[in-house]
């Protein structure tokens, strides 16, 4: 016990340093701004515009009347880890044990925090390759880590090989973790076997974790979503959860799973911060994972529905856009003659066209000259906001 409350007290110390370093999310803020404007149409959400399938609503209402809203084992109910294990092995033939490699989180966002809080040690580094969703970066810094970047612009927004290795390479012995995810947040490219392999081919065997955040593993449209589990199961610490699959995003439950030494020690930094995840939504997820193992095909089709219409009319406003093959976002690049802040392009478009989308550069380097927008909107939404941006983009001809 006094062993752990001395590490806690030097993370508590550390993390104060390192909040002072912190700033607060530009998306935030530049959502605040852009909501005040009336009758905008928001294409900034990160969620699914879908609701909680009713089986799954029910499973929670029955916990809740059964009283059964104690804590529960700190990794997770046995039957949600169980659950949760047999839907990855269903899924993508990747087997973990229930008992000590599967840790349940309140969302991947936790689940992000412990593991990065288990493995990094002040003064270590994680390579992210961007654009990339932003959240591993602060809770890297406020690990005392150095998160260094490697810009995949230029590689059809897919970690290179060999920068990869010269990122490892440059900073030697201090990288102990790099992240993956795909399908990608803010890109929609997905990762083949052959890119996954490539990767696992540069960092097997050295002493650094694969971090693989498949949260929308579920929303893959065309291609065969591959875990980075399977590929190199002995560094890689997957991250999933029902979040985007089963459009529970308010309920707060993810997965880790990973090599049982590792996954102890996220266990124990989770078991520290919240004890256990909330226990009517861990009943609400075991439902999800086990009887709705297909509850993302109609949110699949219809985001395949809106994509199709999206890309085509901005490549013919003279965006360049790269097709997604995942989760409900396009990533698209400004015409030059716009110049290359997408900031700048952001506001314009928010307060000229009424269409809020988020400007690239949030997304780390790389992302600047580029838009997010994401597609968990409505077709009527989409439709009327494509008629917008088509008449801002003939004004600014
Ligand atoms: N990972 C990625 C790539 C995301 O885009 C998001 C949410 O937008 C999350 C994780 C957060 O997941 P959760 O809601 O399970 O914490």
């Amino acid at each position: 016990l006094l062993g752990n409350g001395v590490i806690m007290m030097a993370l508590i110390d550390h993390m104060k340093k390192e909040l002072s370093a912190l700033k607060p999310s530009d998306i935030l803020a530049f959502n605040q701004e852009i909501s005040q404007i009336p009758d905008i149409i928001q294409l900034t959400l990160g969620e699914p515009d879908f609701n909680t399938p009713d089986h799954v609503k029910l499973a929670a209402i029955g916990a809740i009347q059964q009283n059964n809203s104690h804590y529960t084992a700190s990794a997770g109910l046995p039957g949600l880890r169980q659950a949760a294990s047999d839907f990855l092995f269903n899924k993508y033939g990747t087997r973990y044990d229930p008992a000590t490699q599967l840790q349940m989180t309140a969302g991947v966002t936790e689940g992000v925090y412990a593991t990065l809080t288990a493995i990094l040690n002040p003064g270590d580094s994680v390579i992210i390759p961007t654009p990339i969703f932003p959240l591993y970066i602060p809770i890297t810094m406020l690990n005392g880590g150095e998160p260094v970047f490697v810009n995949t612009a230029d590689d059809g927004f897919i970690l290179d090989p060999e920068k990869l290795a010269a990122a490892i390479e440059a900073h030697q012995d201090s990288v102990k973790a790099i992240v993956l995810n795909f399908p990608t947040n803010p890109t929609g490219v997905t990762y083949s076997r052959s890119d996954l392999e490539k990767i696992a081919a540069v960092v097997r065997g050295k002493d650094i974790f694969v971090i693989s955040d498949e949260i929308y593993s579920e929303l893959t449209y065309t291609s065969t979503h591959v875990s980075m589990g399977e590929i190199l199961p002995e560094q890689t610490i997957v991250l999933n959860g029902v979040s985007k699959s089963h459009a529970m995003t308010g309920w707060r439950i993810g997965l880790v799973a990973g090599p049982a030494d590792i996954m102890a020690k996220i266990g124990m930094v989770h078991q520290f911060m919240i004890t256990s995840a909330t226990t009517n939504a861990q009943v609400a997820a075991e439902e999800a994972f086990k009887n709705g193992q297909d509850d993302a095909a109609p949110m699949r089709r219809a985001y395949i529905e809106r994509r199709d219409y999206l890309v085509p009319a901005l490549q013919k406003m003279g965006f360049t856009v790269a097709k997604p093959d995942g989760a409900f976002y396009v990533f698209a690049k400004i015409p030059d003659r716009f110049g290359h802040s997408s900031w700048d392009f952001a506001r314009a478009l928010a307060h000229e066209a009424r269409v809020a989308v988020i400007p690239g550069a949030s997304f780390g380097p790389g992302g600047d000259g580029y838009i997010r927008i994401s597609y968990a909107a409505s077709m009527d939404q989409i439709k009327t906001a494509v008629q917008r941006i088509a008449e801002f983009m003939a004004q600014h001809q």
